[in-house]
């Protein structure tokens, strides 16, 4: 828990009711700004006292960003649209199922109904000394105090580390990946339109950072093509607590089949490393390949090549390597071999 050291402080807050509107407080207040969506997220570190912005520009009063539309090559979903709407939605629950099942298992109803699907993807690394305020490599200092032989690390990354060892907890983000997402972000310079995938930083790239936004930045739209439509789904969350709980690691896949053959997949797990991982070795391997446990095994033994566990948490090599098996052979019967 967060050590409270002194009153909130103070901030000013901003209410826009237009995409424009928003984007011009951003820019005008760049990194002393906060963006405040469902707030699950920001709000801790606020009341922590961890962040203390000079201005938050709350969104919840932006219509245009809110909902879900049809297109003519698919979906698009507003970044401010709760994780209850996405989950209750009927074209994403026929088409798109992968994305309602992962949003049904965030967290606890209360938290669906105020959490977006914009935060879920954006939210912060969920590693308990950054969140206490401690002066690691994530918040610009020179240690890890999770990477060591006696630091809390159970739920941290096996996968990509690179000096920060925390993970990324969002359940949407590896549906998204396997629907191949793409996020549209409003910049000082115009629009830019990321795939999913990209959209997520390692600290490899970015120790600070999380996904690509920056200062006066503002994700506006995820656009599913319908290239995945309709396609046999797998999504699996594995947590401590089968209520109101982060995942310990979760996977999502889309795959199409002709008879027993696995004609063209995306597969792509989080939890495993500071961003969530598109598993393209396994894509490749399995393309061509018939839908069974032998191929599934296999596909967990490539997913798992490179992986080095901490002091904690090496029952995540394991877990992962099941967990890619039961989404590529989707035998029900193999689900907890
Ligand atoms: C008790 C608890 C349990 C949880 N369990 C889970 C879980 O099991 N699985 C899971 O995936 N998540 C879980 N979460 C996380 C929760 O779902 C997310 O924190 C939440 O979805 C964040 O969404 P929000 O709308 O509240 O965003 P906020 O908290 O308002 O924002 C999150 C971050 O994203 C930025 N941001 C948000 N929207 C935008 C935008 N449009 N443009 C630019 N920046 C933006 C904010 O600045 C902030 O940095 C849990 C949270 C809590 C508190
Ligand atoms: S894992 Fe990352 S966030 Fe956690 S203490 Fe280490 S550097 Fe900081």
């Amino acid at each position: 828990m967060a050590v409270i050291r002194d009153v909130m402080a103070g901030f000013q807050l901003f209410q826009p009711t237009s995409v424009g509107d928003a984007q011009k407080l951003l820019e005008q207040h760049g990194s002393d700004a906060l963006v405040l969506a469902g707030g699950l997220d920001s709000f801790d570190w606020l009341k922590d006292r961890i962040k203390k912005p000079k201005a938050v520009v709350d969104l919840s009063g932006i219509d245009e960003l809110r909902g879900i539309r049809t297109t003519a090559d698919g979906i698009e979903i507003g970044s401010m649209t709760t994780l209850t709407e996405v989950v209750q939605h009927p074209v994403i629950q026929e088409k798109y199922a992968v994305l309602a099942q992962a949003a049904e298992l965030v967290a606890s109803p209360q938290i669906r109904n105020q959490g977006t699907l914009g935060g879920n993807i954006s939210q912060d690394a969920r590693c308990w000394y950054y969140r206490a305020g401690w002066p690691c490599y994530r918040a610009s200092g020179n240690i890890c105090y999770a990477d060591t032989p006696v630091g809390r690390n159970r739920e941290h990354a096996i996968l990509h580390a690179d000096r920060c060892v925390a993970v990324n907890p969002s359940d949407t983000a590896p549906a998204l990946i396997s629907l191949d997402a793409k996020c549209v972000v409003h910049t000082p310079n115009g629009e830019q339109v990321v795939d999913a995938e990209d959209y997520f930083l390692g600290p490899d790239i970015d120790i600070t950072r999380m996904n690509i936004l920056r200062p006066g930045h503002l994700l506006t739209t995820i656009r599913i093509p319908s290239t995945w439509a309709n396609a046999e789904f797998y999504f699996e969350k594995v947590r401590d607590r089968n209520v109101w709980d982060f995942p310990l690691m979760n996977v999502a896949s889309a795959l199409k089949t002709s008879g027993d053959t696995i004609q063209s997949i995306r597969i792509a797990i989080n939890a495993a490393a500071a961003r969530p991982l598109r598993l393209k070795a396994v894509e490749d391997f399995a393309r061509g390949k018939p839908r069974n446990s032998e191929t599934g095994e296999m596909s967990g033994k490539i997913a798992t090549q490179g992986a080095i566990p901490l002091q904690f948490n090496a029952y995540k090599i394991p877990l992962m390597r099941n967990l890619v098996k039961r989404a590529i052979s989707g035998v029900p019967e193999a689900k907890w071999a």
